[in-house]
């Protein structure tokens, strides 16, 4: 430091000490840790960037396979693989032996298969329809397609015919989640009127599949109701001669924690990308799974203030004492949560800080509790941990929501450098 801090001064006063206002400039020289390593393989430098490892995902991927034994993986990869990059995911959980990818919406399905993974390559299934479809281009592009009621199966068939070209249908039952798919009492309409199709040879019923409510939650009367009604929706689609390839039920909870719900298939999406969904239950390293995104940023300034300051919008933060303040150029346009405001964790230089007053859209400020790191120093936001930062989990906790949450909202302005890409 070049100086004491302004402790002295009324709080925040620029007015009537001119010469001091020095003492605010950015502490450029006041170096405490290692130079700044920050740098892309071109060694240009960013303000913030994500670091997806690749390498971690197929170990995870090949932990629930070893976890599971028999049944097919369907990586799930809906939502830019949960903010991690859905092709770089699909392709790694494909080399880690995954024969399913798994999308909420069309664009998504047929965006990987413009990327090149072909049919030959992958099944793709696709749950999230509206009117509309596309149904023809996910016909050609070879997309399995989920059909949780009347309507759609409808809109199906007629693209079908249109097209002249066969779906592969999944039929979704509702079994208790009570959000998609079909309710016991039209499930036998709709199995009678696939099957029917199906005769015709209009389409062909690939699964039978639903969803769980609660089961992150061991022990929720839903789990064992869910499993009886889908085994019980199964027999009905059987009885009615349909004979689907694969039935499949369990999300990452059911693929760690229910054997009985794995069926023909599991289709896990945040124990791949490394991070517990059962966080009561126990951490990633308890399941074998290792967080596949890190998130730093470099800061870009740092400086004294006196005790009393006020800190970022409506002064939620004020500096206990004379202190050091850091500034990360991320905020909730980032997908750093606003909630985060006074409770979300980094490590700077080793120590783990809190985040001072508000997130603002672009930036947050952490209290360095008099420590000078140097502008450009690394903060570490999560990670897998083994660094000793805090993790996607701790963050959730802070905010108050789930690490789902916080992976999947790092937004597009924050560029993703993928690690362990060569496959060992
Ligand atoms: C998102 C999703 C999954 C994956 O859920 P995770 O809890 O992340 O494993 C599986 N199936 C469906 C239908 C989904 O929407």
């Amino acid at each position: 430091m070049d100086g004491p801090p302004g402790g002295r001064r009324a709080a925040g006063a620029f007015g009537g000490h001119p010469a001091r206002s020095g003492r605010l400039t950015p502490m450029t020289t006041a170096k405490t840790t290692g130079p700044a390593t920050f740098t892309d393989a071109d060694g240009r430098h960013h303000r913030a960037e994500a670091t997806v490892d690749l390498a971690a995902l197929r170990a995870n991927l090949a932990a629930l396979r070893e976890r599971t034994g028999g049944p097919a993986v369907m990586a799930v990869v809906k939502a830019d693989a949960y903010g991690h990059g859905a092709l770089p995911c699909a392709l790694a959980a494909l080399e880690a032996g995954a024969s399913w990818l798994g999308t909420a919406t069309p664009e998504e399905a047929l965006a990987l298969r413009a990327a090149g993974i072909g049919p030959d390559r992958a099944r793709i299934l696709c749950w999230l329809w509206t009117p509309g479809g596309p149904w023809e281009q996910a016909l050609r592009a070879g997309v399995d397609i989920s059909v949780g009621g009347r309507w759609a199966l409808d809109e199906l068939l007629a693209a079908v015919r249109t097209s002249g070209v066969p779906a592969r249908v999944h039929l979704k039952a509702d079994t208790g989640l009570g959000r998609g798919g079909c309710q016991p009492h039209d499930w036998p309409g709709l199995v009678a009127a696939a099957r029917r199709a199906e005769a015709e040879g209009l389409l062909t019923v690939a699964g039978v599949w639903s969803h769980f409510a609660a089961a992150d939650e061991p022990g929720h009367p839903s789990i064992q109701l869910q499993l009886d009604g889908f085994a019980a929706a199964l027999a009905q689609a059987e009885a009615a001669g349909l004979r689907p390839e694969v039935r499949h039920l369990a999300n990452s909870p059911a693929t760690l924690l229910l054997p009985q719900s794995h069926y023909d298939l599991v289709r896990p999406g945040l124990a791949m990308y490394g991070l517990s969904p059962v966080p009561e239950v126990g951490g990633p390293a308890d399941f074998g799974l290792r967080p596949v995104m890190s998130l730093t940023a470099r800061l870009a300034l740092v400086k004294e203030v006196p005790g009393g300051h006020g800190v970022s919008y409506g002064h939620h933060y004020t500096t206990p004492g004379s202190t050091t303040l850091g500034l990360v150029p991320l905020g909730y346009a980032d997908g750093i949560p606003r909630h985060a405001s006074n409770t979300g964790p980094v490590q700077i230089g080793g120590k783990w800080r809190t985040v001072a007053g508000r997130v603002a859209m672009d930036q947050f400020v952490v209290d360095l509790g008099g420590d000078a790191p140097a502008v450009g120093d690394e903060v570490l936001l999560f990670g897998s941990g083994e660094r000793g930062e805090p993790t996607a989990e701790d963050w959730a906790r802070a905010c108050g929501t789930i690490s789902y949450e916080i992976v999947t909202r790092i937004g597009a302005r924050v560029p993703r450098r993928y690690v362990g890409t060569a496959q060992g």
